[in-house]
């Protein structure tokens, strides 16, 4: 079997995860740590990047630091991870799900505009696939209205928009180092911040509500209880892990985009049966996913079938969030959503991990002769 998902391993992982043992600190907010919050900071030019256990860890984070209300709304697509829209229901504010666009499946900005209301408090945009969001047309528009901008950058370390990193272009933005993404560490996540009024308050938050940074710092001579917050930050052991992976966050990234490109190439005769992903001009990607759309669902569900007996996993994702019993009690659509509807029924991922180029001529042969014309005549 082919899986869909493999964990990569750079070989360094181990010996940093003894290492922080022998620094005598397994809790978290260490020296491994340190270093991989600088390294967020230099690579992505971020002002402050703090680790969490997980990116919907720091959506949480970005929730309390909007200090959202019962009732505040937050534009975001339909078209995500849960985690997207709970971080704010979980605060009582109301996600309003826009549609996507038809190339890149992100967020179509000229549909914000008219869902913005007098409770509209911040938009949410998620990179997908590692490919922006239009953020220079986002960031106008939350200015012009006073809202603030959340970037769910979980599929997006590594890509850039107009030579910006992801991650650095919203007041705050979330990374995902879970093992699915391209830099892992089991479960993990990084809150960057780019709008230094939130710095001070999210380290607070971060360590359960008090002032152990500033401590630390020698900034203050005790540590008390200053905010509400919890324990947002992972162990030493998880930043040890984590460490051996940016530090080849440029492999990685290399790696991919080679499987991806092979991928992109070899189903360029296909185009018309099928769509490959679009990029546009202004993004770099990081190679996060390679996805088919195909005619229809009943095509998609066969190919899945297909491949799967070819020994290769693929998979779909996602329901769209205004379809979910969940998002149906706790969201809201501003008008109908089309294009999500469709797409998220004819979307197929192909398996994309480092360690997978020796079998990807298998899986193009296999995707080719897949009888596309057939599963389009029939329906
Ligand atoms: C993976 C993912 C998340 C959640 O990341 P975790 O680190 O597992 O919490 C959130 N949003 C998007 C778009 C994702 O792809």
């Amino acid at each position: 079997m082919i899986p869909f998902n493999k964990p990569f391993l750079t070989g360094k992982e181990t010996e940093n995860i003894l290492q922080a043992h022998k620094n005598g600190q397994l809790a978290g907010n260490g020296p491994f740590t340190q270093r991989c919050q600088q390294w967020l900071e230099h690579k992505t030019g971020c002002q402050k990047a703090l680790l969490t256990h997980s990116c919907t860890a720091a959506l949480e984070m970005a929730a309390l630091l909007l200090d959202l209300k019962a009732g505040d709304e937050v534009i975001m697509p339909s078209y995500t991870f849960v985690s997207t829209a709970n971080a704010f229901v979980l605060r009582g504010a109301v996600p309003v799900f826009i549609d996507i666009r038809q190339d890149t499946l992100n967020i179509d900005e000229t549909l914000i505009q008219a869902a913005i209301t007098d409770k509209t408090r911040a938009i949410c945009v998620v990179h997908y696939a590692g490919v922006a969001c239009e953020m220079d047309t986002i960031m106008a528009i939350a200015e012009q209205h006073h809202l603030y901008v959340i970037e769910d950058a979980a599929q997006g370390i590594m890509s850039n928009y107009h030579g910006r990193p992801l991650g650095s272009i919203g007041h705050l933005a979330a990374f995902s180092f879970h093992e699915t993404k391209n830099v892992i560490a089991g479960e993990g996540g990084a809150l960057l911040i780019n709008d230094s009024r939130f710095s001070e308050r999210a380290e607070i938050l971060w360590e359960k509500g008090t002032n152990r940074s500033s401590f630390f710092r020698g900034q203050v001579d005790k540590y008390t209880w200053v905010d509400i917050g919890s324990s947002f930050l992972p162990g030493e052991l998880i930043a040890a892990f984590l460490w051996a992976q940016l530090a080849c966050a440029d492999e990685i990234t290399t790696r991919r985009l080679h499987i991806w490109q092979s991928y992109h190439s070899a189903f360029s005769a296909l185009e018309g049966t099928l769509r490959r992903p679009t990029i546009p001009e202004s993004c770099l990607h990081n190679a996060h996913m390679y996805y088919l759309l195909l005619e229809s669902l009943e095509a998609r569900t066969a190919f899945i079938q297909y491949m799967k007996e070819a020994g290769i996993m693929t998979v779909f994702h996602y329901v769209p969030l205004h379809r979910s019993p969940a998002g149906l009690k706790y969201c809201r659509i501003h008008t109908a959503l089309p294009v999500t509807d469709m797409l998220s029924r004819q979307l197929v991922r192909l398996p994309l991990w480092p360690g997978l180029e020796t079998e990807l001529p298998s899986i193009i042969k296999h995707v080719i002769s897949f009888p596309f014309h057939k599963h389009a005549i029939q329906l």
